[in-house]
């Protein structure tokens, strides 16, 4: 039987923190043999796609950052978007990524060729490319949510999503509708609230708030890191172990959030003296069930007097005005979307299709869920990066990514030492371990009882990892071929 040979040994798709550490790892290797495909022109991912103003990460930079690739020109602990972008762009520079990365390349389909055990992969510029592994780095949340708003196509005024930020619109003077009070919405809305004339912010679940604890990097402490990096890493390795603690609350002891909790009402307290307001922003859910969200200036930007916190829901929207619930009127000459992405479907229908022509999608019709996150049986050679339940609401992603990446390269090694032409996860070590997983989900505080875009309609958690992320790591630090079909 003759067979063809792909045109790369793997393709990575994306240029996040994912697309670019595979290809960093593929590189250090050895292996050139691979492409990054990108849709958009430059690299960044969600660091590039995401630009509206405040963005910045909540978790702190010295940690959210490759292990191998500290950074020591941070300028605060929770580094702006315009800084990780740059990061990223080094990263891509330094490492010689820049020749592997096919821009303007949108993989619209992947589909597993059974006989000659390839990917081929199709762009939605017309390219059609083979490999014999893919590797996604596509992310989670790149898709936006918008809400299904009655007349909202009526609406005469600018309208966009927090992902696809209009900087040109001039935000000043203009009466301004925000829809939405997540991760997003709390950093953006205390940048714009100074800028309108009036701000609603349709608030349809409160968020638990903490302070933040930021602040700037003095240039002092930029020259010891440079010239130090183990001062630096020593900082990485301290907030690890910190932020580690709180899977404790989050799923071994939830009854410990309430401690949490505490400090979070004393926050909204100080922050929002008037009670009527204070009581329309307490959440009455457990805290830490929806993401917990940090903050120093959202809180007090909701006090100020041009805004209007509205609870109340959505009714209708018209050519200039929404009304809401109430009936109440109100006029507006912008609506901003902060209402977060669609993050129970990480991969559309029809755009993976595994041995005997099955679509991905049709595998997880109980919610998308895969063995460590990273492979689907009957899909071989496939691995996805922040793939199913490797989300996290306590920590770094960039730990989980390193990790994930180490397995796939183990593979790769494996595979090549053994003349390995396909590795395919087996149904029943998938099943076992998302069995034990949905078991830990269970009694997790995200299982307390609140609506999340964790959970899928059906009440299932399909993102997050539930426990410690050494312990992930352990479990990916080897490929484990046994649970594994493996074809020559
Ligand atoms: P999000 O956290 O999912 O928040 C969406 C908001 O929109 C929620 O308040 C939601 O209310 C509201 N909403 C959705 N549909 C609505 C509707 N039809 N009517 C009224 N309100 C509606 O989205 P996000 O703020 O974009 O953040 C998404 C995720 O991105 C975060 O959880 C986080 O993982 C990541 N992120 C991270 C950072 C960072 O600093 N690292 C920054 C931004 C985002 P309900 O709560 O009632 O659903």
């Amino acid at each position: 039987m003759t067979t063809i040979s792909p045109d790369y040994q793997v393709i990575v798709v994306g240029t996040g923190f994912s697309g670019l550490g595979m290809g960093i790892a593929l590189k250090k290797a050895g292996i050139n043999a691979f492409a990054i495909l990108e849709k958009a022109n430059d690299v960044g991912g969600t660091w590039r796609d995401n630009h509206y103003p405040g963005c910045a990460c909540d978790v702190q930079s010295h940690l959210y950052s490759f292990s191998f690739e500290p950074n020591p020109n941070w300028t605060r602990m929770y580094a702006p978007q315009p800084e990780i972008k740059k990061y990223l762009q080094h990263c891509a520079r330094k490492y010689a990524l820049t020749s592997h990365i096919q821009f303007g390349q949108e993989v619209k389909k992947a589909i597993y060729d059974e006989k000659n055990k390839l990917w081929r992969l199709e762009t939605a510029a017309g390219k059609t490319i083979t490999a014999r592994m893919v590797v996604s780095g596509m992310g989670g949340l790149s898709t936006p949510a918008y809400p299904n708003v009655k007349g909202i196509e009526n609406f005469q005024g600018e309208k966009f999503h927090s992902q696809d930020w209009q900087h040109d619109y001039p935000l000043e003077g203009k009466r301004v509708a925000v829809i939405g009070t997540g991760a997003s919405a709390i950093q953006f809305v205390p940048q714009i609230v100074p800028r309108v004339a009036h701000l609603d912010l349709y608030q349809r679940t409160p968020p638990w708030i903490m302070p933040k604890p930021d602040r700037a990097i003095t240039s002092a402490e930029r020259t010891l890191f440079k010239y130090a990096p183990k001062t630096q890493e020593a900082i990485r390795n301290a907030i690890y172990l910190q932020l580690e603690s709180r899977v404790l609350g989050f799923v071994i002891n939830p009854r410990v959030m309430k401690i949490a909790e505490l400090q979070a009402r004393r926050y909204l307290r100080k922050s929002i003296p008037d009670p009527v307001l204070r009581k329309k922003v307490t959440p009455d859910y457990s805290f830490g069930c929806k993401r917990v969200l940090i903050s120093n200036d959202y809180l007090p930007s909701l006090a100020q007097a041009n805004v209007d916190v509205v609870t109340n829901g959505i009714k209708e929207v018209r050519a200039h005005s929404i009304i809401a619930d109430d009936g109440q009127e109100r006029e507006v000459d912008a609506i901003i979307f902060g209402t977060g992405f669609k993050a129970q479907d990480p991969i559309p229908r029809g755009a993976v299709f595994g041995k005997g022509g099955v679509d991905l999608i049709d595998t997880w019709q109980q919610g998308a869920q895969a063995y460590l996150g990273s492979a689907v049986n009957g899909f071989p050679n496939f691995f996805m990066l922040m793939g199913p339940n490797t989300g996290l609401g306590h920590s770094s992603m960039v730990y989980m990514i390193e990790s994930q990446i180490a397995y796939v390269m183990d593979c790769l090694k494996q595979m090549q030492k053994n003349k390995w032409k396909a590795v395919d996860v087996k149904a029943d070590s998938q099943q076992s371990f998302n069995t034990d997983l949905q078991d830990k989900l269970g009694g997790s505080i995200w299982s307390s009882g609140c609506k999340s875009w964790y959970v899928n309609a059906d009440g299932k958690n399909t993102t997050l990892w539930p426990g410690f992320t050494f312990d992930f790591r352990r479990k990916t630090a080897n490929f484990d071929a046994k649970n594994y079909q493996v074809e020559h």
